[in-house]
């Protein structure tokens, strides 16, 4: 019998699998009423029907491979993004390209910097890839962008073995943001010999005025990523379609390692079709930013501390009762995301949802408190 822990190479046998939070297909089984699901960030107002109806079409060749080259979602982002089709690199969802980015271009004896606070993903791929992570401390839970990322903190852990940093922006779990003014001096300090990966997953739904996007700056900086994804504002995350925007001689060695057929048809169909529906995108970054809002004030009239957020989730601090009210809630059918394996047992993150959503979050909320 094999030992397959030992058998793994080094990266993986220190590795534990990405916890997705609760067994929800389970707990929908078993659930007397319909579940209120706010633990995944997902887009409660869901996807354009454009997008719908272009999937389904996708169907009636599903006997057929799709395009490996993902060309015309290619050149629909290329447009919409002022960017050349060979800097963009598809992938099955974000994630896959977040892990894919170590596995080409760090190792053994590398190191990888990331924050601490920082989405999961970055240290799973670090140590998947083999290469020692190394934690920037976040900023402080005081500070106006609590545990938000210190890209102080952040430079000061880069070495001369560091070979790729991950940054969020807005960061997932905690919400926050970093200035563009911030981000420019960072990445002006960091060495040219290794990568900086931004994750903005959440980039659509912001609109703090300090925030910029780090596209504009991939022109001059060939050692930028950036990364997106359509499982969050387009509503697609079922369909698993990501990308990353890089040099294109970076795309082009990612490009060896990439699945063939790695994006599906419907995805591809989906993903292109939710880019032509610039009205229902907007409506629902209205609703997310309404609703955020909204929520936020009832939380924090509740005596809750939550942090500022430029996402579709917030980060809220329960404290002791952390546990307990998780659990309240869970009784009464609304699953949110605890934090514990962040190091934040004393908070629970949760999504922003509809009006309707909130409404009853907000009840249950209420009981489990009283
Ligand atoms: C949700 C999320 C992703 C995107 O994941 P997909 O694989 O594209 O669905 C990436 N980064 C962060 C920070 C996220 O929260």
């Amino acid at each position: 019998m094999i030992d397959f822990v030992s058998f793994a190479h080094t990266g993986i046998r220190g590795l534990r699998a990405y916890d997705p939070g609760h067994d929800l297909v389970a707990l929908r089984r078993a659930a007397p009423q319909p579940l209120l699901e706010l633990g995944s960030n997902e887009n409660p107002h869901g996807a354009s029907p454009l997008a719908v109806r272009a999937a389904i079409a996708a169907l009636e060749s599903a006997h057929v491979y799709p395009d490996p080259l993902g060309g015309d979602l290619k050149r629909a982002l290329a447009d919409r993004l002022g960017v050349d089709t060979a800097g963009i690199l598809l992938g099955n969802g974000s994630h896959e390209l977040l892990m894919q980015f170590a596995q080409v271009f760090a190792g053994p004896g590398d190191e990888v910097v990331a924050s601490q606070y920082g989405f999961a993903v970055y240290a799973l791929a670090a140590q998947a890839a083999g290469t020692t992570l190394r934690l920037a401390p976040a900023l402080p839970r005081d500070h106006a962008m609590p545990r938000g990322h210190d890209l102080a903190a952040l430079g000061a852990a880069i070495t001369p073995r560091t070979r790729l940093a991950y940054i969020a922006n807005p960061n997932n779990p905690t919400g926050t943001w970093y200035s563009a003014a911030d981000f420019e001096a960072f990445l002006a300090a960091v060495p040219a010999q290794m990568l900086v990966v931004v994750d903005e997953a959440y980039a659509e739904f912001v609109d703090a005025p300090d925030y910029a996007s780090a596209l504009p700056l991939l022109a001059k900086h060939p050692n930028l990523v950036v990364t997106r994804t359509f499982s969050k504002a387009h509503a697609l995350a079922g369909l698993r379609v990501g990308y990353a925007l890089a040099h294109p001689d970076c795309i082009a060695v990612m490009e060896r390692v990439r699945e063939s057929f790695n994006v599906n048809a419907p995805g591809l169909a989906a993903a292109q079709a939710s880019l032509d529906d610039a009205a229902h995108l907007a409506a629902s970054l209205a609703a997310n930013r309404a609703q955020r809002q909204a929520l936020a004030d009832a939380l924090r009239g509740r005596g809750l501390a939550v942090s500022p957020s430029q996402t579709n989730f917030l980060l809220v601090e329960f404290g002791d009762d952390t546990a307990r009210i998780e659990a309240a809630l869970l009784a009464r059918g609304v699953i949110l995301r605890p934090m514990g394996g962040y190091g934040l047992g004393d908070c629970l993150r949760i999504t922003v949802g509809t009006a309707v959503d909130n409404a009853r979050l907000l009840a249950a909320l209420d009981e489990a408190m009283a």
